[in-house]
């Protein structure tokens, strides 16, 4: 088979990897793609998002399947284009239809799906510029702290999370009447505040049937302990220790069985991932969001430990029989740790050589943010390298990861030294 990946992060480099090690892969493209991915595949300069290119580079290098790593041209419908275009109707794409990606696409959407469903989540109600004040009022039932959401897309940024009533309020007018997340914030979702600690477990489904993929931690802040900036995420870890057999037993009970099902209730044909972040409140799962597609850097722990071929679970997604595809994983642990630009996530420099991750022996090397120029690999983005190990404990895993990281360099390089902290 050809394969065609959409995207150019650590994620999509943990799949080209994954794929590249079937024995079913006659070549593999990647587009964008980074250093790494050219590597092991082919790098296609194009954008997911502008699918009649997409189109031109599935005919020109006769692609037999489409890998969709982020959201955007998933929510954009890139797996509806292909259905409505003759000649790529029948080229699996490994992602939801627009009616699916809604799950990610629409706050607003993914709460009624799950009230609907009933699948634990926490209570909410939705407004917008016309019910403003309705949304000042419901703001003073709650108890603090306050979770406003805006209802699209907003590259991570669209939840503020406050403990004052009045700051609130304001920044309910700021989202709904003055647009401070655009169009994304013109419906808002105030929700109550769900006590406990996170994870996320991932699902590959073909509609039907699924398999549950393993569950990982990640670690959002630029700061030590869990503080400063929101970024895409600086390291992650999988399997999760808190998550024991009994909580996810919960999760597939109450909150996997019903998101299947409930697609399928509602005609949405959902051939892809589904992404679960989750509250644990004392053994109890409530669901904080849906992404559809996988995490970045959750990927780059998940992934490697999934020991299945992973073209054969594709294609039991494509073809609709994913439960008679043999799907096993490693009990080891991984760990996930990113090294990033000085500066990130705000203003940083680009264009960075990148030494010695060459050197690196123990651990997997994920390019993220890298690209080459003059022969050299050079810093691309805010994310330059996920760098993941395997160790039968989080703590020997993460040695590893950062006695190869020890050998990496280039300018102003960030990453923190305390994954996992909460977890040891
Ligand atoms: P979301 O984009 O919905 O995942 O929200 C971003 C982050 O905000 C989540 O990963 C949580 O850490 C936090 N968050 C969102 N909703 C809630 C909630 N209802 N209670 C507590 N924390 C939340």
């Amino acid at each position: 088979m050809n394969i065609l990946i959409l995207g150019s992060g650590g994620r999509e480099h943990a799949f080209t990897k994954k794929l590249s090690e079937s024995t079913k892969i006659n070549k593999l493209f990647v587009a964008p793609g980074n250093a790494g991915t050219n590597e092991i595949a082919t790098n296609l300069n194009l954008s997911p998002t502008n699918f009649p290119q997409v189109k031109e580079a599935v005919l020109q290098h006769n692609i037999n399947m489409v890998v969709v790593g982020p959201e955007a041209p998933l929510v954009e419908g890139v797996h509806d284009f292909f259905l409505a275009d003759n000649e790529l109707k029948n080229i699996p794409v490994i992602g939801p239809k627009k009616d699916g990606a809604l799950l990610e696409g629409s706050k607003d959407f993914s709460k009624q799906f799950m009230i609907k469903h009933n699948i634990p989540t926490a209570k909410y109600q939705s407004f917008t510029s016309a019910t403003l004040n309705e949304g000042k009022s419901f703001l003073e039932t709650l108890e603090p702290p306050f979770v406003l959401k805006a209802d699209g897309l907003a590259a991570g940024k669209g939840v503020l999370i406050l403990n004052d009533l009045e700051e609130a309020k304001s920044e309910l007018e700021e989202m709904l009447s003055n647009q401070k997340f655009g169009a994304a914030s013109s419906t808002v979702v105030i929700e109550e505040f769900l006590k406990g600690i996170e994870l996320s477990v991932f699902v590959l489904t073909d509609g039907k049937n699924y398999k549950i993929l393993p569950s990982a931690k990640d670690y959002k802040r630029i700061g030590e302990g869990d503080t400063g900036l929101n970024t895409g995420g600086m390291g992650a870890i999988s399997p999760v220790p808190f998550a024991t057999d009994d909580f996810l037993q919960k999760v597939e009970e109450l909150v996997v069985k019903p998101t299947v099902n409930g697609l399928q209730k509602d005609g949405i044909d959902y051939r892809g991932f589904i992404f679960i972040g989750l509250m644990n409140d004392n053994g109890n799962p409530s669901v904080v969001e849906y992404n559809v597609r996988m995490g970045d850097p959750e990927t780059e722990v998940v992934l490697p430990r999934i020991q299945s071929d992973l073209v054969d679970l594709f294609e039991g997604v494509a073809n609709q029989n994913l439960h008679e595809k043999s799907y096993e994983v490693t009990p080891q642990t991984a760990t996930t740790v990113m090294l990033v630009s000085g500066g990130y996530p705000e203003a940083y420099e680009k264009g960075k050589e990148i030494t010695g991750f060459n050197a690196v022996e123990d651990s997997i090397v994920f390019h993220a943010g890298t690209a080459i120029k003059d022969d050299k690999v050079v810093t691309n983005g805010g994310r330059v390298m996920a760098i993941t190990s395997f160790g039968n404990s989080i703590e020997e895993a993460l040695e590893k990861s950062y006695k190869s990281i020890d050998k990496i360099t280039f300018d102003k390089i960030n990453y923190r030294k305390d994954i996992g902290f909460d977890l040891k």
